[in-house]
């Protein structure tokens, strides 16, 4: 029986920890503003300006957002 379908790899929040290397408040904002931001924007598409906005408010936040991002954009063609 073959599936078609590729389900997105689910990131989780330890995802983004293991990645950072330490959990912080930073890191918790900032995979809470990304998955909100995929969901908003329909996934795969990361290069809306406002996750970019998203990255400079938090250092910490930027590495669950890369995780985030990386991984649901990972698969799409991104150039
Ligand atoms: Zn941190």
């Amino acid at each position: 029986m073959h599936t078609h379908h590729h389900a997105p790899h689910p990131v989780t929040f330890e995802d983004c920890i293991r990645f950072h290397g330490h959990t912080c408040p930073g890191l918790a904002s900032g995979y809470r503003a990304a998955t909100a931001a995929m969901e908003a924007l329909g996934v795969t598409r990361p290069e809306d300006e406002d996750l970019v906005a998203i990255c400079e408010t938090d250092a910490c936040g930027v590495d669950a957002i890369q995780v985030i991002a990386g991984t649901t954009a990972g698969k799409v063609q991104h150039r």
